[in-house]
Formats: C-alpha cells, sequence, structure tokens
C-alpha cells in the first residue's frame, strides 16, 4: 500500500486548486432546490466549465474524452472540489459515473460516439432506469418487458426511484427481453430517449419535500433496437459493469461534509444553553458522542485512502467499499441524529424557528435517512459481506422467478 504522494500528484492537486480559487468567486449561487430546469442549467454550466479547463471526466480514459486519472488523481480532484465547495456532479451523476463508463466498456462505437461528448460537455444528462416497484434489492426479478418488433423493442411497465427523471434526455434501462428464461438470463440493458411517446414521468415527493425522483409509466415505448447496450438478454452482466462503477470515491465530499456537520454541531453546542443555563458543550455525555463519531470519521477517511491504493494497484476494492458503504451511511445518520440533539426544537421544522441557523441540518438529517437505502441497502451490504468477505452460505433464495 502506497500513501504518499508522487511529484506529478501534488502538481496537479497545485494547478486544480489555482483553478478553483480563480474560477469559484464566478460561479453563480444554486438555483432553488425544486427549480429543475434551474438545477440541470447550473450542473451543465459546472460541467462546461470543467470541460473547458481539461478536467471532465476525471476518470474516463483518455482515448474517450476524459482526463484518463488514476485513482490518486481522482481522489485529489474530488477532495480539493470539496475542500473548496465547488459544485458536485448534481444532474451529470448518472451519465458521468455509470452511463458514460458502461458505454465506453459495453457500448458500440456507434452509441459512444452519439453520447459520450454530450455527456462530458454537460449537454446530456441521463437517469438510472432500473429499480420497479416490486424489484429494488431483488434487481433481478424486474418486469418491465421490451418485444422485439423489427428493428425496434416494445416497452411496457413501470420503473421507481428514478432520480432526475424529469429533466433527463436518456435513461439506462433494464428490461426483461425473455420472460422464459431464469431471472437473470433473460434481462437487456437499453438506451431510452425520455421523449419517446408512451414514456410518462410522475414526480414522487420525499421527505425534504423534493420530487427529486420519479415513477416511469412505460406504455407502448418503442425504441430503435441499436439502442440495445451489449448483447440481447446479456443485459444483468451490463449491469454489474454498471455498478462496479459505483466506487467508494463517490462519497469523498460527503466524509468532508460530515466533518463539517460534527464542527458546526460542537460549535452550537457551545454556545446554546444547557436545562441549567451552562452550554451544552459541558455535557460530557455529548462530548464523548462527538468524539466518536469524529474519530469514526478518520477511520473511514482511513478507508477511503486504503480502497484508492488498492484501485491504483489494480484491485477492485469491492469489499472495502461495501465496508465503507455500510459504515459510513449509518455515521451519517447518527451525526444528523446529534445534530438534532443539539438543535432540540430547531430540529423539527425548517421554518419553525425564523433566524435559527437549523434549515441546512434539518435537510441534511432528512436526506441521509435515504443514504442507507440507495444504491444498495445496508442489509444487501452485510449480505454481500457475509457472503464474499467472511465466505458464509449463500442466503436461501425465495423469489417464485
Ligand atoms: C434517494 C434514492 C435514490 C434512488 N435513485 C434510484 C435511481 O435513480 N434509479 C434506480 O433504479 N433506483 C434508485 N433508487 C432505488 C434503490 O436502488 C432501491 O430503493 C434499493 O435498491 C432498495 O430496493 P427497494 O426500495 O425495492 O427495497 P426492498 O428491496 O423492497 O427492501 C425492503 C427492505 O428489505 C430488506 N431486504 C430486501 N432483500 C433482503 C435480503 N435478501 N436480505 C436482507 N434484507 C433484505 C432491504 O434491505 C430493505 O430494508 C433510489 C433509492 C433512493 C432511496
Amino acid at each position: 500500500m502506497q500513501l504518499r504522494y508522487t511529484a506529478a500528484e501534488l502538481a496537479f492537486r497545485k494547478a486544480l486548486r489555482a483553478w478553483l480559487a480563480e474560477t469559484l468567486p464566478t460561479v453563480p449561487p444554486a438555483p432553488d432546490r425544486d427549480d429543475w430546469s434551474g438545477r440541470r442549467a447550473y450542473d451543465c454550466a459546472w460541467q462546461q466549465r470543467l470541460y473547458g479547463a481539461g478536467y471532465a471526466g476525471v476518470d474516463w480514459p483518455a482515448e474517450h474524452g476524459g482526463l484518463g486519472a488514476s485513482p490518486t488523481e481522482q481522489l485529489i480532484f474530488l477532495e480539493e472540489c470539496a475542500r473548496m465547495r465547488a459544485p458536485g456532479v448534481g444532474a451529470g451523476f448518472v451519465g458521468l459515473l455509470h452511463a458514460g463508463p458502461t458505454l465506453i466498456a459495453e457500448g458500440t462505437e456507434r452509441q459512444r460516439a452519439r453520447h459520450l461528448p454530450g455527456i462530458l460537455r454537460g449537454e446530456e444528462v441521463w437517469c438510472q432506469g432500473f429499480s420497479e416497484p416490486d424489484a429494488g434489492s431483488d434487481l433481478a426479478s424486474l418486469r418491465t418487458s421490451a418485444v422485439r418488433d423489427g428493428d425496434s423493442y416494445v416497452i411496457n411497465g413501470r420503473k421507481v426511484w428514478t432520480s432526475f427523471a424529469q429533466v433527463a434526455d436518456y435513461c439506462e434501462l433494464l428490461v426483461r427481453t425473455d420472460p422464459q428464461a431464469p431471472s437473470h438470463k433473460g434481462i437487456s440493458w437499453l438506451i431510452l430517449p425520455m421523449e419517446t411517446p408512451g414514456v410518462q414521468v410522475r414526480p414522487l415527493r420525499n421527505a425534504v419535500g423534493s420530487d427529486e425522483f420519479a415513477e416511469l409509466i412505460l406504455d407502448d415505448v418503442r425504441v430503435p433496437a441499436e439502442n440495445l447496450v451489449g448483447a440481447e438478454n446479456d443485459g444483468w452482466r451490463v449491469a454489474m459493469v454498471t455498478f462496479s462503477f459505483e466506487r467508494g470515491t463517490a462519497f469523498i465530499a460527503d466524509v468532508l461534509e460530515s466533518r463539517r456537520l460534527l464542527q458546526e454541531t460542537a460549535r452550537i453546542a457551545r454556545s446554546s444553553p444547557g436545562p441549567r443555563g451552562e452550554p451544552l458543550w459541558a455535557d460530557p455525555g455529548l462530548r464523548r458522542d462527538v468524539g466518536r463519531l469524529t474519530a469514526e470519521v478518520c477511520g473511514l477517511w482511513s478507508l477511503i485512502l486504503k480502497n484508492v491504493s488498492e484501485a491504483s494497484a489494480g484491485r477492485v476494492p469491492v469489499q472495502g467499499a461495501s465496508v465503507f458503504k455500510l459504515r459510513f451511511t449509518e455515521n451519517r445518520q447518527r451525526i444528523g441524529d446529534l445534530a438534532a440533539q443539539v438543535l432540540g426544537r430547531a430540529a423539527l421544522s425548517v421554518s419553525d424557528l425564523p433566524g435559527a441557523d437549523n434549515s441546512h441540518i434539518v435537510e441534511d438529517r432528512l436526506t441521509t435517512l435515504a443514504y442507507t437505502i440507495a444504491a444498495g441497502t445496508s442489509q444487501i451490504q452485510k449480505n454481500i459481506l457475509a457472503e464474499r468477505a467472511l465466505g458464509l452460505p449463500k442466503e436461501p433464495r425465495w423469489t417464485s422467478r
């Protein structure tokens, strides 16, 4: 394991830091949370600036227009952007982190030429249509069907939890193309243009009051057969390629944010009166909780470095990624709970106490409730670790298919 930075990596950090310092003051404030077209435009504009400066697609190979950066340089990129509070990937999440890399690995030349430049330049936004109302953790039991009809597939079914669906141009869609085959063998991966007739997007409202994901109703949707990525009925393997791009490094900004939240919680506790008039910070239990959670955040940061180091050595940190996902998301929820405890009544509503600087903490806490579900629940991460890391017997399958 090599955790020291090379001279080239230090130079990369210095140049990036200088570019961010010069660029960020000219970035306008982010639009309102529910201004979807504004948010798309804002996220795409930031991506265009990264593109112009040569920082688009840090983890994409150079021959496909990316930066071809090493895992360590990717870490530096994400760390610097988070440290200087640069805009995140936002609406570009699926295109840049899942769909683009999947097309690089599995797409045809034509599909790559059609989509990769637009994703990198922030002109093309994608969403992910994998989950269904009855198929989330047990993804292989999905039912949305695609039937070949001449040069097209005709798609019928429903998808759910599709983040950014209302502003996406394309969807990476998993469909069942062979209903007779065993569940994993009859699935295909399709590119769905969201403007196709028969695609209906119904926004879903979450606990924060935002409709950042939606339900997709697909009713006789006709998609050209050339939009198939990989072979017909080989979509499960292609989906696993898509999942393999979800790396522990995607959470780097969140770990830095955890640190910031803990510092903010301590700051509020120092200046807020406790039940007997002394500052809340006088409570040794509270100080112990802050210390314990801070130690965990430091441990998570070390795990990120270990995962990056393994990736640099050409190994895929599957177990490290599952340990990280499990511990990080649960730690983040505990930080939210502690912040809520310190805020007291102000934690009950974003608008309850005018003037109290509580709204982003309250929103953050509600948002983190989803972290242990999205991208594979905690229970599923535990199953992965039990089976793959500890070698315990595989759990019995109860599905009817
Ligand atoms: C914020 C957010 C954004 C999302 N964005 C997208 C998106 O853009 N595109 C997309 O396709 N999906 C998206 N999802 C869906 C997400 O991938 C699923 O919610 C997740 O995979 C869980 O599936 P489910 O909701 O069907 O729960 P279920 O699979 O029904 O699980 C219900 C409960 O049972 C547990 N459970 C299920 N099976 C097992 C088992 N074998 N062993 C132990 N426990 C088990 C689960 O852990 C969970 O606690 C998003 C979800 C969230 C919360």
